[in-house]
Parts: structure tokens; C-alpha cells; sequence
């Protein structure tokens, strides 16, 4: 028989690997599973914004992140280019964060190994296995069935975190069918990379054309002559045009400003398409009795930048703060748990509201884009928003 954890976490993301460690160096027993052995890759454009490495700093990753550096994985961001559909260029530094922080395009290869590891480090045990659902006893979750070395077992917890990215099979349990996303609050993105593309170095690109929109392509350079390169448009648009997003980006590679910079031809790796879930639907339920929901399996993506690592961070932060207080008050019901939605709401709602809005209504319509790109210029409120919320 396996022993009772007091919490397992599923997924081990950023969102499931900075709650394992949190609530590891808090000196509970965490069970961290992921399907995957670590280090494996993740569909993303790899930008992680200064404000999700201060939250790592605070965990005792500093060294860790400096490291990854100096190693030539994290790839540090001084600034950003925007390109307008009639072409006019928007250039801003990026700040700081707060605590001294920095950007970088860290390949998730790399940076979701790095928190995997440092949660182990803390103290929590990690199991590759492959979740199933979580097992519910009078309607509380008390564990999970996981298909571990062949066998599927039943592995009990207090607390089961959900933290298994936007397929989540624990999200899908416990959330009821007609209160999941809708495609209006979705989107799809492809990634790839490629290694003969004259880069503008330290500096992230993002090209808003008409096709695209809602939505972008973006070039993130993770070194010399390499860069991450996608693209992601909302869900109910591109189903509606009934676009190839393989089509999409080999387009995209064939615009002139775009051609011009390749040097042998522009060989593509690593393909990848993947689904996002918006932040910005309303009323829906993260905490349930005996589990919480984290990062992208509760859906806390930037509807504006599709940036979600650091929200994932931030959810995971505010969801170990919540499980700690509950396992000392020996109450884990919804009841108890709720409070994490409170807390997500005041940490991110705002942010999500303007971002939505912000892609609502200047993302459908270019002719907006062009003009703010135009007469702002520099340290616009649009490149502020992508500057602080990427
Ligand atoms: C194409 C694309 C580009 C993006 N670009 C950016 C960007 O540049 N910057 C940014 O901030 N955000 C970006 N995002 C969003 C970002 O990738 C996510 O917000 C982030 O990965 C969420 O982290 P997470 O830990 O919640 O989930 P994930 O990173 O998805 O981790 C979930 C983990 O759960 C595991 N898992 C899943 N199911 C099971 C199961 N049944 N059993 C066991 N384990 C399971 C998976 O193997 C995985 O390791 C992008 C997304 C896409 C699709």
C-alpha cells in the first residue's frame, strides 16, 4: 500500500513544480507526477517575463537561473519590436522588474527542468506516471488513479493539485461540462525553431497582419542566428477561416522583411502546435473539496500576449499559501479551499479584464493597430502591456 501524502501534485510544469517546491521547503510530504521524464520539451514561445524569475528567486533558484545563464540556455531580453499590419515599427526597452530581475527566452527544455529539479531538491518526490482521474470518495477528491510502470494504481492525498496544463484530465473531472472554456477564451499557436535567421539580438519580435488577427507571429531569439519563431490566433476566429496553421507559419516565413533575414533557406525543428486557455472567462471554479486547480489547467493565459508562465507561477504561489493554511487547519474542504480563487482574482483579474478588452477590440480592427503604432511610437500603453504582461 502507498502511503497517504498530504499533497499530490499532477504535472510537473512550472505551475506544478514552484507549488511542489513551496510546500516541500514547507516541510510537507508531495508527491510530484508528471507523464514525461525530465527535462522534455513544452509548445511555447519560451518568454519568461522578470516577474516569474523574482517569484524563482524568492524559492532559492537564484543560482540556479544564473547558472542556466552562463550555460547559454536562458537567453536574457533588453527590449521588443512591433510591427503594425501596414509595417510601422514600434521599439521599447524592456524595465526590470521590481527586484532587479530580468527577461529571457529560456527553451522550456532547459527552464521546467531547472524548477523540476529544484522542487526535488526541496523535498518532494517525483514519479513519472500518467494520471488518470482523481479519485473521488462522498464527492471529495481523495487521491488519483495513475498508470504507473504499466499498473494503474491509487495514490491517496489530502490535497490533489492540478497542475496538468490545459489538457487537464483533473480539470475535466471536477469541473462541471457546461463551465469550461469556451472557444471565445481559446486560442491555438504553433511553434518552432530555427537556426538561420539573422536575429535582432536580445530583442523579442512581434508581427500584428491582418490574417493573424486576433492574434500574432512572434520571433524570440534564444542566440545567435536562433530563435523560437510561432504563431497564435483566437480559436473561434480560426476555426471560422478555417486556417492550416502549418500554412500559417511557412506564410509568414515567405513575407519579404521576413525572407530577407534567412540564410539557408529557413529549416524549421521541433513543430509543434498546442491550445491555450484564457484567464479571461468568468466564474470558473479552481478549488474544489480536497483540490485546487493551477496554471494552465485552471486557465490563467494572457488573453492580449497568450504569455501564461508567469500566471502559472503566480497561481502556484497563491495555491501552496492556501493548501499550507488549509492542512493546518485540518480542513480541506471547498469550503476552506475557496479562498484561493479569491486570492487568484485579486492577483490577476484586473490584468485580465483590460488585456481582453484590449484584444477584443484594437486586435480586430488593424487600421487601430497602425495608428497607435504611428503616432506613439516608444513607451506606448500597447507596448507597456505587452513589456509587463509577456
Ligand atoms: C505555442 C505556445 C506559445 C506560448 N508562448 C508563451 C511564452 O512565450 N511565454 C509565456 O509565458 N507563456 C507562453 N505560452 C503559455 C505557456 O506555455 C503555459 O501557460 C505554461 O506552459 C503553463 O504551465 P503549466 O505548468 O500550467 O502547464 P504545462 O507547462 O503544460 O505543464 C503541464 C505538465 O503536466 C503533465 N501532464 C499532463 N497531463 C498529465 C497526466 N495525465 N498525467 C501526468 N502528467 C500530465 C505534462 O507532461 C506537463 O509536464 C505559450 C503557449 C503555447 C501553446
Amino acid at each position: 500500500m502507498e502511503r497517504e501524502r498530504d499533497v499530490i501534485v499532477v504535472g510537473a510544469g512550472p505551475a506544478g513544480s514552484t507549488t511542489a517546491a513551496i510546500l516541500a521547503q514547507k516541510g510537507y510530504d508531495v508527491l510530484l507526477i508528471d507523464r514525461k521524464a525530465f527535462p522534455r520539451d513544452k509548445p511555447c514561445g519560451d518568454a519568461v517575463p522578470a516577474g516569474a524569475i523574482e517569484i524563482l528567486w524568492r524559492l532559492g533558484m537564484r543560482e540556479k537561473i544564473d547558472a542556466a545563464v552562463e550555460r547559454g540556455e536562458f537567453y536574457p531580453l533588453k527590449g521588443m519590436r512591433l510591427v503594425s499590419p501596414k509595417g510601422h515599427l514600434l521599439e521599447a526597452k524592456f524595465k526590470k522588474g521590481r527586484e532587479g530581475g530580468e527577461s529571457f527566452v529560456a527553451p522550456r527544455i532547459y527552464f521546467d527542468a531547472c524548477i523540476q529539479q529544484h522542487a526535488v531538491e526541496s523535498g518532494a518526490e517525483f514519479c513519472r506516471a500518467d494520471v488518470k482521474e482523481p479519485v473521488l470518495e462522498n464527492g471529495r477528491v481523495v487521491g488519483v488513479n495513475a498508470r504507473v510502470n504499466g499498473d494503474v494504481k491509487s495514490l491517496r492525498a489530502k490535497v490533489v493539485v492540478g497542475a496538468d496544463g490545459v489538457t487537464s484530465v483533473i480539470t475535466r473531472a471536477l469541473r462541471p461540462k457546461e463551465n469550461q472554456h469556451v472557444d471565445g477564451h481559446r486560442a491555438v499557436a504553433i511553434r518552432a525553431y530555427i537556426e538561420d535567421l539573422e536575429e535582432y539580438p536580445h530583442e523579442v519580435e512581434f508581427y500584428l497582419y491582418d490574417e493573424i488577427l486576433p492574434g500574432y507571429a512572434w520571433i524570440f531569439p534564444t542566440g545567435k542566428n536562433q530563435a523560437n519563431i510561432g504563431l497564435g490566433m483566437r480559436l473561434d476566429h480560426f476555426r471560422k477561416r478555417k486556417r492550416n496553421l502549418n500554412k500559417m507559419l511557412r506564410e509568414f516565413l515567405e513575407m519579404p522583411d521576413i525572407k530577407k533575414r534567412l540564410k539557408n533557406g529557413g529549416q524549421l525543428r521541433d513543430v509543434a502546435t498546442w491550445q491555450l486557455n484564457f484567464g479571461s472567462q468568468k466564474r470558473l471554479q479552481h478549488a474544489f473539496d480536497g483540490a485546487v486547480l493551477v496554471g494552465d489547467a485552471a486557465g490563467f493565459i494572457n488573453p492580449l500576449t497568450g504569455g501564461g508562465i508567469h500566471n502559472s507561477i503566480v497561481s502556484a504561489d497563491l495555491a501552496a499559501k492556501t493548501i499550507d493554511e488549509a492542512l493546518q487547519r485540518g480542513d480541506v474542504s471547498r469550503e476552506s479551499l475557496k479562498v484561493y480563487e479569491v486570492r487568484c482574482h485579486e492577483a490577476m483579474w484586473d490584468g485580465m479584464k483590460r488585456s481582453y478588452l484590449l484584444q477584443k477590440w484594437l486586435m480586430r480592427f488593424p487600421f487601430v493597430i497602425d495608428f497607435l503604432v504611428k503616432r506613439m511610437k516608444e513607451n506606448s500603453q500597447l507596448a507597456q502591456i505587452f513589456l509587463t504582461k509577456l
